[in-house]
């Protein structure tokens, strides 16, 4: 192959761009690859498909390729291929994979025959492939049919720009011999980035379909419109020979032998042709890549890195110190502890003036929420008139008691108190969501550490739920003892009277306003029920 020890680099590359399009499209690291540019029907995909030695991609007419295809040839002695998207299935049968990648298109793009940039990855594996990766890119095209987006020839541009304009990318620019070079869609879009022609590759198919007497003999010999990397010749299956279902192995022999028998191209016959095509861009590629690794490499290491960057700000951070890196996870944790308090507890530094912090939150829970809850507990007043007056006839029994019993009292008010456990409880549940809240906002320093933050808020989490149970439980004891036993004495118990000269108080007060309207409160209070009133009396 002339690259001896080169040969594991383009598999290297595939494993990084099978990588990158798992993680998506937001790395900024520019593969070396090879994209094939040229326009519709130019024979992008014969080139391809003679490569693998199979029919494998999709045909027809209008724009067939409408996302990238991301072709890893991998020499192997057993055939098959692998999509990324569906990894582990092994696909044997080259029709299946055809409808495979038609399917993976439609799943993206629709069917309305639009395009999108979101590549396939297909790996071929195949005894007569040199490792290669190349990437299949909608043909360019001028007018948009069917329900087509009008601009589809810009959104077209603009995806093969979005792959050529990088310099680590080499352009297969596909052209037919039997259109005018000067006309080439390919060899125009690849001049606007690469105007030196340094990185472009001309492919010129249909050569057997020159008019009789003309020939490709100046552009094959890189005389017409030079490119430092040259032309290759090469001669596809026709329509004809696919429809009869021609192999692509005749298909080669037919190609060689018009090389070597065409007087124009006999000289140069072993220059040209889909096998020895193959084989440069198997050594340009492994050379490109070569070329570019130091760049890639550093590239890498500055990301490599700015991510250890972050470590390091917790201190000198060595890989290849375990006692550092212990060091560093501790320091991560201590870090964790200080800010959580800081929410909690608050801080003088760094004050959020846009929304409350984790403690300021709770704050509001306690002061604001709470009391609202409480507020919220609804009594019925009649029902309670009715309520009253059941329990201070059951505790007389079968006698007509003279005096409100105490009794009656207790039980009235104990319901009462009893309300408060579903506000307390609630209370909890809100302050425990927003501790763990906190905790999340916390541990999301550690983002770059995927399984420091997962084991640091399972802890700490499980640490706050242990105590929510304790808090659940000791709240409810807190009222059950104020169940247990109801201190009259205590100076903030008023006693019926007492309310009621405060009840009496607070509605004159505002029946003050109320009598200018013409409505007496008085009046209302006379026509309390008599057990009410025997209450009022204790
Ligand atoms: P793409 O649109 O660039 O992928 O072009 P295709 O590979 O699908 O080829 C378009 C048509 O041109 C097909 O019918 C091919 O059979 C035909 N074709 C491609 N290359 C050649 C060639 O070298 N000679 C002949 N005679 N036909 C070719
Ligand atoms: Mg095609």
């Amino acid at each position: 192959m002339g690259n001896r020890g080169m040969e594991d680099l383009i598999p290297l590359i595939n494993k990084l761009q099978d990588a990158f399009s798992s993680i998506g499209q937001s790395v900024n690291l520019d593969l070396p690859q090879i994209a094939v540019v040229g326009g519709q029907s130019a024979g992008k995909s014969s080139v391809l498909e003679n490569f693998v030695g199979r029919d494998f991609l999709p045909r027809g007419s209008g724009i067939v390729t409408r996302r990238p295809l991301i072709l890893q040839l991998v020499n192997n002695i057993a055939e098959h291929a692998e999509f990324l998207h569906c990894k582990g299935k092994k696909f044997v049968d080259f029709e299946e994979v055809r409808a495979e990648i038609e399917a993976e298109t439609d799943r993206i793009t629709g069917s309305n025959k639009g395009i999108s940039p979101i590549p396939i990855n297909l790996r071929v594996y195949s005894p007569n492939v040199l490792n290669l990766t190349l990437i299949d890119l909608p043909g360019m095209t001028k007018v948009a049919v069917g329900d087509q987006p009008a601009d589809i020839e810009h959104q077209i541009r603009d995806m093969l720009m979005q792959f050529i304009t990088k310099e680590s990318c080499l352009i297969l620019a596909v052209t037919p011999a039997n259109m005018d070079l000067a006309n080439s869609d390919a060899l125009k879009i690849a001049k606007e980035v690469d105007p030196q022609g340094l990185r472009t590759i001309g492919v010129i198919t249909k050569l057997d379909l020159m008019d009789e007497g003309t020939d490709a003999k100046d552009i094959l010999e890189n005389k017409l419109l030079p490119l430092r990397r040259g032309y290759i010749g090469v001669v596809n299956r026709s329509q004809k020979d696919i429809d009869g279902k021609k192999d692509i192995r005749a298909a080669l022999a037919a190609e060689r032998k018009f090389f070597l028998s065409h007087p124009a191209y006999r000289h140069m016959a072993d220059r040209m042709g889909t096998p020895h095509l193959q084989k440069t861009l198997n050594q340009q590629l492994t050379n490109h890549i070569r070329d570019t690794l130091p760049g890639l490499r550093s590239k890498l290491q500055s990301q490599l890195l700015s991510l250890e960057k972050e470590v390091e700000e917790y201190k000198n951070f060595r890989p290849d110190d375990p006692t550092r890196k212990t060091k560093a996870l501790l320091q991560m944790v201590q870090q964790f502890g200080v800010d959580f308090e800081k929410c909690i507890e608050g801080s003088g530094d760094q004050v959020d003036t846009n929304e409350l912090s984790g403690g300021a939150r709770i704050n509001r829970l306690f002061h604001e929420r709470f009391p609202f809850e409480l507020v919220k507990i609804v009594f019925d007043e009649k029902e309670l008139r009715r309520e009253i007056s059941h329990a201070i006839k059951n505790v007389h029994g079968v006698r007509t008691g003279l005096f409100t019993p105490d009794l009656a009292f207790e039980a009235i008010v104990k319901k009462q108190i009893v309300k408060l456990k579903t506000p307390c409880l609630k209370c909890i549940d809100l302050v425990i969501q927003e501790l763990i809240n906190t905790v999340r906002q916390c541990t999301s320093k550690l983002n770059s550490y995927p399984r420091l933050r997962e084991e640091t808020e399972r802890i700490v989490t499980t640490h706050v739920r242990e105590r929510e149970g304790k808090t659940k439980d000791q709240v409810l004891l807190l009222i059950d003892i104020e169940l247990s036993y109801i201190n009259t004495n205590h100076e903030d118990f008023i006693g019926f009277a007492n309310a009621q000269q405060r009840n009496i108080a607070a509605n004159k007060k505002r029946a003050v306003p109320n009598q200018l309207a013409g409505l007496g409160e008085a009046q209302e209070e006379k026509v309390e029920s008599p057990d009410l009133q025997k209450c009022h009396q204790l």
